[in-house]
């Protein structure tokens, strides 16, 4: 135990109280609120689908609860329990110094976290979501899930870790400045590879049939100035009944992509106008101002990393004996995120601001009312809960809360 070990011990039980809190915060809020629809969604939500939404969002609230505290646990048993040592232990007995037995070092904690996490998405799969009607997932499917995910991750995941380990090995001080560019080019990568070598793998995309929808999505991809190919259907209602859009790729993968289940509740008014706030995420560029800015974050977080494992109070100070780059990079990725914690208001609230911009122009560009009846239906169906706790709100939500959301599409609804 050293200095550091105390601040990373406050770190952690900061972030984990703090989770905790807002969690219980949100059970407590929305449990005062199930009594009653909100005003505004009086005529469109009845109270039954209110209080089903009420229930889920509680029973996946506290679920969330009970993974933040073994997560803490988790985080303790490796570094001071030893945990961390003890797979460094073994994967020297089996391998000599380089990159082999980092990667070994880094594949055993991939196994552990995976073969924790498990019990955790198996019962938010079969028992949560099956509980409310979503599952749409058999065992089979989802072990088949899990496992090409495995080797995906491994295809993918293992040549990049040895690339960056080898790097961090003979690159000297700079090394995470070439390590950075790695990774920036990775991630544009895979970004741009995504939508036609990984997501067939586990989805069947097809174009889409419907005349009268194809035409008016057409119609309104030339309105806003679109080039795209690609109008795909995917078969999502294999795994769950979530509905959703979205755009993906770039060059020539970009596509737009509709669950087949967001289909089969939406009018093709609606899903125009829901089409309209995804394009609206492409035209105002937000997608790249996101990576842009994890980029440079990034850059910061690596030319850390790289000062912090010259330190040797850096490793003892989280219960590790054996510094080694491979345990640097380990240790770095399981540890920060405690102290970056506080940070996530400000990236949910970047995020909400797209969103709201989002919505701003598929205003422009389609109609706020067929907007507006969309998101209720899809919040019904999603069962969504429309009083979600203030604070846990501003904390984590990506999306503006419905009240909100709906209010500033009525203004302009009401405008036009
Ligand atoms: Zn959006």
């Amino acid at each position: 135990m050293n200095t550091f070990s105390i601040v990373f011990l406050f770190a952690l039980a900061l972030a984990t109280f703090m989770r905790l809190w807002l969690d219980r915060r949100h059970i407590n809020h929305i449990r005062a609120h199930r009594a009653a629809v909100p005003g505004e969604f009086a005529d469109q939500i009845s109270l039954d689908a209110h209080q089903r939404a009420a229930d889920y969002t509680c029973a996946k609230t506290r679920l969330a609860m009970i993974t933040v505290a073994v997560e803490a646990a988790l985080l303790l048993w490796l570094t001071f329990g030893g945990g961390l040592q003890a797979m460094h232990e073994i994967s020297a007995a089996w391998l000599p110094e380089g990159i082999g037995r980092g990667l070994a070092l880094i594949a055993l904690l991939t196994i552990v976290m995976t073969v924790f996490e498990m019990p955790f998405s198996l019962y938010r799969t079969f028992r949560i979501e099956e509980r409310f009607g979503f599952n749409k997932m058999t065992l089979g499917l989802f072990c088949i899930d899990a496992l090409k995910s495995l080797l995906i991750a491994a295809l993918f995941g293992i040549p990049f870790a040895a690339c960056v380990l080898w790097l961090m090995a003979t690159m000297g001080v700079w090394w995470w400045l070439y390590a950075w560019l790695v990774w920036v080019g990775f991630s544009v990568f895979m970004y741009a590879v995504y939508p036609t070598w990984i997501a067939p793998l586990f989805n069947k995309f097809s174009p889409m049939q419907d005349a009268e929808l194809r035409a008016r999505v057409e119609r309104l991809l030339t309105r806003c100035g679109f080039k795209v190919k690609g109008l795909m259907v995917m078969d999502s209602s294999k795994r769950s009944s979530h509905g959703n859009a979205y755009f993906t790729g770039f060059g020539k993968s970009k596509r737009i992509v509709f669950f087949d289940t967001l289909l089969a509740r939406l009018n093709p008014a609606e899903v125009e106008a829901v089409l309209a706030h995804e394009l609206g995420h492409f035209k105002l560029r937000h997608v790249f101002k996101r990576m842009a800015w994890i980029f440079s974050v990034s850059l910061g977080f690596l030319w850390l990393l790289g000062y912090l494992m010259e330190k040797d109070w850096f490793f003892h100070g989280l219960g590790v004996a054996t510094p080694s780059t491979a345990m640097a990079l380990i240790l770095f990725f399981v540890v920060v995120p405690n102290f970056t914690f506080l940070l996530q208001p400000l990236l949910s609230m970047y995020s909400r601001r797209h969103e709201f911009e989002a919505d701003q122009y598929a205003v422009q560009n389609a109609s706020a009312r067929d907007l507006i009846t969309a998101l209720v239906k899809l919040y019904k169906d999603n069962a969504s809960t429309l009083t979600p706790d203030p604070v846990h709100s501003a904390f984590y939500d990506s999306h503006p809360p419905a009240p909100i959301r709906i209010a500033r599409l009525q203004q302009t609804a009401a405008a036009t």
